[in-house]
């Protein structure tokens, strides 16, 4: 029997019903989602429709109270255990970087292998400075992140998280904290892990990324999800007037 996830025909991750409360405030609700292995998704929607919360929720560093979340096979509930395994296959890349400021470039890279993984620190530095070739930035393993540009350092961050060989990858907003052409280099980046193959879901407001890479696009609004197309429907020809009106504003 194929176990459920490594199927690659199954979704890689699976939210069925998700609710979700801050408090009293009613974050996310009745979210279904089904991702396959190696699709690409594009989040968008209007600031505090739920879109953090929402990715958050799949490696669980929010945690949801209704409904199941299970990636790769894994349910997400309160047991460390799955936490951990999942997290282990979930890379994620935040708007901040979030690197550690007092370690270098390269030692951010492989402090997770090493800690996390028991990886030899010779082979966790190999590999790290195959991910910083990757991203083009090998000649800066040296350097502290404080050292860097907005763009260099997302650029670590996205070695960094390639360094733990996730099966998905996470983005929230990885660009918006850059200045205009520092977006470009981040961005070929990402399409390059697309090409690749890598199971992505992205919450971006680029929108010729988008365009280019995305297999479904994901339009969020006050908790839900308000529309789900291909990018050829969804920016030619939206159905719901709410994701409309968003296009008209940010296109
Ligand atoms: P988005 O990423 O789409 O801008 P968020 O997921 O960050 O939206 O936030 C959705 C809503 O939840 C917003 O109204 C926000 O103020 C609220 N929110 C986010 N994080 C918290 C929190 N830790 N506690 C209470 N409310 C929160
Ligand atoms: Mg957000």
């Amino acid at each position: 029997m194929v176990r459920e996830g490594k199927d690659p025909t199954s979704p890689v991750i699976k939210l069925n019903g998700v609710n979700k409360w801050y408090g009293s405030f009613h974050v996310l609700r009745d979210i279904n989602l089904d991702v396959v292995r190696g699709e690409k998704i594009v989040i968008c929607g209007p600031s505090g429709s739920g879109k953090s919360t929402l990715i958050r929720c799949i490696n669980a560093l929010e945690e949801h109270q209704e409904g199941q979340i299970i990636v790769d096979g894994t349910e997400l509930n309160r047991d460390l255990k799955n936490i951990e395994k999942v997290r282990r296959e979930v890379g994620m890349v935040f708007q901040q970087f979030n690197l550690f400021p007092h370690l270098t470039v390269l030692e951010n890279c492989t402090l997770a292998p090493v800690w996390v993984r028991k990886t030899a620190k010779k082979e966790a530095e190999k590999t790290a400075m195959e991910y910083l070739e990757r991203v083009r930035i090998p000649d800066q393993a040296d350097k502290f992140p404080g050292q860097l540009s907005g763009g260099q350092q997302q650029r670590v961050a996205i070695a960094r998280s390639l360094c733990m060989n996730p099966e998905i990858m996470l983005f929230d907003e990885p660009t918006s904290a850059l200045d205009p052409e520092m977006i470009k280099e981040v961005l070929d980046v990402m399409v390059e892990l697309a090409n690749e193959g890598m199971t992505m879901i992205c919450v971006t407001h680029e929108m010729g990324f988008a365009k280019t890479v995305a297999d479904r696009m994901i339009f969020m609004d006050q908790g839900q999800i308000v529309e789900e197309a291909t990018p050829d429907i969804f920016f030619n020809s939206p159905e719901s007037e709410r994701t409309k009106e968003f296009l008209g504003q940010i296109l």
